[in-house]
């Protein structure tokens, strides 16, 4: 077969390797506790089930208008109003998850050749949803800031101009649990507004918020025109199976997303979209059971980390910490982390799975070398556990 540039482009995800090992070993009969994963360790609430029960038993099995049931268009819509965002039902595409809402964006907005900015580290898929769609990529490292977005905007405004057609911004941020300030976000308006760049704000792990505020770019002013929204279920309602999320903007974005939508999906699964709006309108009790049990492993972690030396940088949302590492079996002060560069977080990564039996993702997955990322969303005991095997193996 002949495949395309486009497809050639994009390399196989580089968590698959730590994955794959992470397989075999368990096959072996290892116990392996996987801080790989982006998902939450928790069950959907129960009310959420039943809603999507009563609608699959009530029928609800057929297709659905493309863009999404309208009560669910309509919770989403008034969620985000309820985030300051001027949305209707109108605004939104209610999509197979957040991911499917990206990749309509990309391939809405983004021509061959098109410059889409980054700031690293980033989400891995991203990257490849930007070249698959044809861009350039145009990457800002926020690591030798502690991931934080405010110091770096001299260097975001460097780096953008006219060429730029896109920028992604994820607050709170996978993978570094990062959320941006209010200044930090208005200047990124400031630049978006200058420059004529249309911005993606990817807001999935909006609830998963240890106490500042979120900040919606679609709010602010000058932005609603020039905005995505992207959120999604799979990680506030901890609904990663159920492929749901969606994706807010102006009009002519939904006629156009839309045709992608259509044409590739048709729409997001029917009964699914019922529990959707139960999801919006009734889990405010599990969700905020979930994100205590989140901020509290999160402080135990960190609390570990530093009983063995490591300096880590504290994340406030998401269920990720970024730790520094590097090649030679230990993990590294974070004050280090910047004069790094060599991808031997990856030969990290994979040691401390073969020796430590703990799998983590390497930070040069998310274009940023010299850390592993470590996902928290696993129980207070395996954590211990996990940090424990880590130093006693040496990799602490
Ligand atoms: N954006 C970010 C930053 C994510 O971490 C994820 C999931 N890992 C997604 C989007 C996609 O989520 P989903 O497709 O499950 O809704």
């Amino acid at each position: 077969m002949d495949f395309t540039d486009r497809v050639r482009r994009v390399e196989p995800s580089a968590t698959l390797a730590v994955s794959n090992l992470a397989n075999e070993l368990e096959a072996e009969g290892k116990d392996v506790i996987d801080l790989s994963v982006g998902e939450p360790d928790f069950d959907t609430p129960q009310n959420v089930k039943d809603a999507a029960e009563n609608a699959l038993e009530a029928g609800e099995t057929g297709y659905t208008s493309s863009n999404g049931i309208p009560e669910l268009r309509e919770a989403i819509a008034s969620k985000l109003r309820g985030d300051g965002i001027d949305y209707e039902a109108g605004n939104v595409i209610v999509t197979p998850g957040a991911k499917q809402a990206l990749f309509e964006t990309f391939q809405a907005l983004v021509d061959d050749g098109d410059e889409v900015a980054l700031l690293d580290p980033a989400w891995v898929s991203y990257e490849a949803m930007a070249k698959i769609a044809g861009a350039e990529l145009n990457r800002v490292d926020l690591s030798p800031h502690d991931f934080q977005l405010e110091p770096a905007l001299d260097e975001l405004a460097d780096a953008v101009s006219e060429d730029t057609e896109l920028l992604v911004v994820n607050s709170p941020s996978n993978p570094t649990g990062s959320v941006y300030s209010r200044e930090a976000m208005e200047s990124v308006r400031d630049l978006a507004v200058e420059h004529d760049i249309t911005v993606i704000s990817d807001e999935i792990y909006q609830h998963i918020n240890y106490g500042r505020e979120h900040v919606s770019l679609a709010a602010l002013d000058g932005m609603f025109e020039r905005t995505v929204t992207i959120n999604g279920f799979s990680k506030a309602y901890a609904m990663t199976g159920w492929r749901l999320g969606y994706l807010a903007g102006p009009e002519e974005l939904i006629d156009q997303a839309g045709k992608v939508h259509s044409h590739s999906v048709s729409s997001a699964t029917n009964f699914v979209q019922h529990g959707g709006v139960e999801a919006i309108e009734n889990t405010d009790e599990a969700v905020e059971e979930m994100v205590e049990a989140f901020e509290s492993r999160k402080e135990r972690l960190l609390e570990l980390f530093a009983e063995h030396g490591t300096d880590v940088p504290e994340p406030d949302g998401a269920f990720y910490v970024m730790v520094p590492v590097d090649g030679d079996g230990e993990a590294r002060s974070a004050s280090e982390s910047s004069s790094g560069g060599e991808p031997r977080d990856q030969q990290w990564c994979q040691d401390a799975l073969k020796d430590a039996h703990v799998a983590t993702v390497p930070g040069s997955a998310f274009g940023t070398p010299g850390y592993a990322r470590i996902s928290y969303a696993a129980s207070t005991e395996r954590l211990e556990e996990a940090v424990e095997r880590l130093a006693e193996e040496g990799y602490l």
